[in-house]
Protein backbone atom coordinates (compact mmCIF):
# COMPACT_ATOMS: atom_id res chain seq x y z
CA UNK A 1 0.00 0.00 0.00
CA UNK A 2 0.89 3.44 -0.53
CA UNK A 3 2.49 6.19 1.87
CA UNK A 4 -0.47 7.72 1.52
CA UNK A 5 -3.06 5.48 2.00
CA UNK A 6 -1.26 3.95 4.84
CA UNK A 7 -0.71 7.45 6.33
CA UNK A 8 -5.12 7.92 6.34
CA UNK A 9 -5.55 4.56 8.06
CA UNK A 10 -3.02 4.89 10.60
CA UNK A 11 -5.16 8.77 11.70
CA UNK A 12 -8.57 6.60 11.08
CA UNK A 13 -7.12 3.84 13.73
CA UNK A 14 -5.72 6.35 15.78
CA UNK A 15 -9.34 7.92 16.23
CA UNK A 16 -10.92 4.55 16.52
CA UNK A 17 -8.32 3.73 19.75
CA UNK A 18 -9.17 6.70 21.54
CA UNK A 19 -13.06 6.28 20.74
CA UNK A 20 -12.44 2.72 22.01
CA UNK A 21 -11.29 4.04 25.84
CA UNK A 22 -7.87 2.22 25.57
CA UNK A 23 -6.14 5.62 25.22
CA UNK A 24 -6.91 8.99 26.50
CA UNK A 25 -5.37 12.02 24.86
CA UNK A 26 -2.03 11.45 23.15
CA UNK A 27 -0.21 9.01 25.71
CA UNK A 28 -0.63 6.36 23.27
CA UNK A 29 0.88 5.85 19.64
CA UNK A 30 0.44 3.92 16.43
CA UNK A 31 2.86 3.31 13.31
CA UNK A 32 2.44 0.63 10.11
CA UNK A 33 5.12 -1.03 8.55
CA UNK A 34 5.97 0.27 5.30
CA UNK A 35 8.10 -1.05 1.89
CA UNK A 36 10.88 1.51 3.58
CA UNK A 37 10.58 1.96 7.23
CA UNK A 38 7.42 2.81 9.24
CA UNK A 39 4.37 5.62 9.52
CA UNK A 40 4.14 6.72 13.38
CA UNK A 41 1.39 9.14 14.93
CA UNK A 42 3.51 12.46 16.06
CA UNK A 43 4.77 13.66 19.17
CA UNK A 44 1.56 14.92 21.43
CA UNK A 45 -0.67 15.96 18.81
CA UNK A 46 -3.92 15.39 18.97
CA UNK A 47 -5.45 12.15 16.27
CA UNK A 48 -8.94 14.04 15.55
CA UNK A 49 -6.82 16.65 14.08
CA UNK A 50 -4.05 15.12 12.34
CA UNK A 51 -3.83 15.49 8.90
CA UNK A 52 -1.42 12.86 6.21
CA UNK A 53 1.29 15.32 6.42
CA UNK A 54 1.62 14.87 10.04
CA UNK A 55 2.46 11.52 10.36
CA UNK A 56 6.01 10.60 11.14
CA UNK A 57 8.02 8.33 8.61
CA UNK A 58 10.87 6.70 10.34
CA UNK A 59 13.37 5.17 7.69
CA UNK A 60 15.47 1.48 8.47
CA UNK A 61 18.09 3.30 10.04
CA UNK A 62 15.67 4.98 12.85
CA UNK A 63 16.23 8.73 11.05
CA UNK A 64 12.31 10.55 11.29
CA UNK A 65 12.08 12.38 7.97
CA UNK A 66 8.80 15.11 7.75
CA UNK A 67 8.04 18.34 9.92
CA UNK A 68 6.76 16.49 12.77
CA UNK A 69 8.27 14.81 15.32
CA UNK A 70 7.91 11.40 16.36
CA UNK A 71 5.94 9.41 19.42
CA UNK A 72 8.57 9.92 21.83
CA UNK A 73 8.55 5.65 22.56
CA UNK A 74 9.14 5.30 17.74
CA UNK A 75 12.57 3.16 19.22
CA UNK A 76 10.24 0.22 20.50
CA UNK A 77 7.99 0.12 17.31
CA UNK A 78 11.64 0.51 15.02
CA UNK A 79 12.73 -2.43 17.14
CA UNK A 80 9.76 -4.62 16.65
CA UNK A 81 9.78 -4.17 13.37
CA UNK A 82 13.19 -4.92 13.14
CA UNK A 83 13.08 -8.21 15.59
CA UNK A 84 9.73 -9.52 14.35
CA UNK A 85 8.89 -10.70 10.53
CA UNK A 86 5.60 -10.93 11.24
CA UNK A 87 4.76 -7.16 12.93
CA UNK A 88 3.03 -4.59 10.54
CA UNK A 89 1.79 -2.67 12.46
CA UNK A 90 2.07 -1.76 16.61
CA UNK A 91 -0.36 0.06 18.96
CA UNK A 92 1.11 1.50 22.47
CA UNK A 93 -1.26 2.71 24.59
CA UNK A 94 -1.58 3.07 28.47
CA UNK A 95 -5.24 1.36 28.99
CA UNK A 96 -6.25 1.89 32.61
CA UNK A 97 -6.27 -2.35 33.60
CA UNK A 98 -3.64 -2.83 31.88
CA UNK A 99 -0.98 0.05 33.03
CA UNK A 100 -2.83 -1.48 36.75
CA UNK A 101 -1.33 -4.85 36.21
CA UNK A 102 1.53 -3.08 35.46
CA UNK A 103 2.30 -1.18 38.12
CA UNK A 104 1.89 -4.12 40.51
CA UNK A 105 4.36 -5.87 38.23
CA UNK A 106 1.93 -8.76 37.51
CA UNK A 107 2.01 -10.47 34.11
CA UNK A 108 -1.68 -11.99 33.10
CA UNK A 109 -1.39 -15.71 33.81
CA UNK A 110 -3.78 -18.37 32.38
CA UNK A 111 -6.84 -17.43 33.96
CA UNK A 112 -9.24 -17.28 31.20
CA UNK A 113 -8.21 -19.31 27.83
CA UNK A 114 -8.62 -16.06 25.78
CA UNK A 115 -5.27 -14.95 27.14
CA UNK A 116 -4.07 -17.17 23.84
CA UNK A 117 -4.45 -14.21 22.05
CA UNK A 118 -1.67 -12.96 22.78
CA UNK A 119 -0.01 -16.04 21.11
CA UNK A 120 1.21 -17.61 24.69
CA UNK A 121 0.62 -19.16 27.65
CA UNK A 122 1.04 -15.64 29.59
CA UNK A 123 1.11 -12.21 28.82
CA UNK A 124 4.07 -11.19 30.46
CA UNK A 125 5.04 -7.78 31.92
CA UNK A 126 8.32 -6.38 30.81
CA UNK A 127 10.39 -4.91 33.21
CA UNK A 128 10.61 -1.36 33.99
CA UNK A 129 12.64 1.38 32.00
CA UNK A 130 12.55 5.03 31.16
CA UNK A 131 9.78 6.03 29.07
CA UNK A 132 11.12 6.89 25.53
CA UNK A 133 14.74 4.98 25.94
CA UNK A 134 16.80 2.18 24.58
CA UNK A 135 16.78 -0.05 27.54
CA UNK A 136 12.61 0.38 27.64
CA UNK A 137 12.76 -0.74 23.68
CA UNK A 138 15.33 -3.89 24.62
CA UNK A 139 13.24 -5.16 27.68
CA UNK A 140 9.70 -4.66 25.57
CA UNK A 141 11.25 -6.56 22.58
CA UNK A 142 12.71 -9.43 24.88
CA UNK A 143 9.39 -9.63 26.45
CA UNK A 144 7.78 -10.17 23.49
CA UNK A 145 9.64 -12.91 22.48
CA UNK A 146 6.74 -15.81 21.56
CA UNK A 147 3.65 -13.09 22.56
CA UNK A 148 1.71 -10.44 20.05
CA UNK A 149 1.05 -8.43 23.53
CA UNK A 150 2.91 -7.84 26.19
CA UNK A 151 2.61 -5.14 29.51
CA UNK A 152 5.26 -2.74 30.26
CA UNK A 153 5.77 -1.84 34.51
CA UNK A 154 4.94 1.16 35.80
CA UNK A 155 3.82 2.46 32.11
CA UNK A 156 1.54 0.63 29.70
CA UNK A 157 0.69 -2.06 26.75
CA UNK A 158 2.46 -3.17 23.48
CA UNK A 159 0.09 -5.01 20.64
CA UNK A 160 1.56 -6.03 17.12
CA UNK A 161 -0.35 -7.69 14.44
CA UNK A 162 -0.35 -8.28 10.70
CA UNK A 163 -2.69 -5.35 10.27
CA UNK A 164 -3.71 -1.57 12.33
CA UNK A 165 -7.52 -3.02 12.83
CA UNK A 166 -5.91 -6.39 14.06
CA UNK A 167 -4.03 -4.47 16.53
CA UNK A 168 -6.65 -2.46 17.77
CA UNK A 169 -8.62 -5.40 18.52
CA UNK A 170 -5.81 -6.94 20.01
CA UNK A 171 -5.35 -3.88 22.22
CA UNK A 172 -8.99 -4.46 23.18
CA UNK A 173 -8.58 -7.47 24.02
CA UNK A 174 -5.57 -7.43 26.25
CA UNK A 175 -7.81 -4.72 28.87
CA UNK A 176 -10.89 -6.88 28.85
CA UNK A 177 -8.80 -9.64 29.84
CA UNK A 178 -6.59 -6.82 32.74
CA UNK A 179 -9.68 -5.62 33.83
CA UNK A 180 -11.30 -9.29 34.46
CA UNK A 181 -7.93 -10.52 36.06
CA UNK A 182 -8.38 -7.68 38.29
CA UNK A 183 -11.68 -7.87 39.17
CA UNK A 184 -10.99 -11.42 40.12
CA UNK A 185 -7.77 -10.37 42.20
CA UNK A 186 -10.14 -8.46 44.05
CA UNK A 187 -12.03 -11.29 45.56
CA UNK A 188 -9.55 -13.65 45.49
CA UNK A 189 -6.94 -15.94 43.12
CA UNK A 190 -8.31 -17.01 39.90
CA UNK A 191 -8.05 -20.57 39.26
CA UNK A 192 -5.04 -21.01 36.30
CA UNK A 193 -5.67 -23.13 33.50
CA UNK A 194 -2.50 -25.51 33.33
CA UNK A 195 -0.08 -25.48 30.61
CA UNK A 196 -1.23 -28.68 28.52
CA UNK A 197 -4.63 -27.17 28.37
CA UNK A 198 -3.19 -23.63 26.96
CA UNK A 199 -1.01 -25.27 24.33
CA UNK A 200 -4.65 -26.99 23.36
CA UNK A 201 -6.17 -23.49 22.89
CA UNK A 202 -3.06 -22.07 21.35
CA UNK A 203 -3.51 -25.08 18.60
CA UNK A 204 -7.19 -24.18 18.01
CA UNK A 205 -6.49 -20.25 18.02
CA UNK A 206 -4.25 -21.13 15.12
CA UNK A 207 -6.32 -23.16 13.35
CA UNK A 208 -9.02 -20.53 14.21
CA UNK A 209 -7.12 -17.51 12.78
CA UNK A 210 -6.53 -19.15 9.39
CA UNK A 211 -9.98 -19.98 8.98
CA UNK A 212 -11.00 -16.03 9.43
CA UNK A 213 -8.41 -14.60 7.15
ZN1 LIG B 1 3.68 5.20 26.92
Amino acid sequence: MKHEALRQQLIDTAVAMNRSGINQGTSGNLSCRCEDGLLITPSGMDYASLAAGDVVFVDHDGEPRGPRLPSSEWRIHHDIYTARADADAILHAHPTACAALACLHKPIPAFHYMVAVAGGRDIPCAPYATFGSQELSDRVVEALEGRNACLMANHGLVCLAGNLDKALALAVEVETLARTYLLCLSVGEPAILDDREMDRVLVKFRTYGLQRD
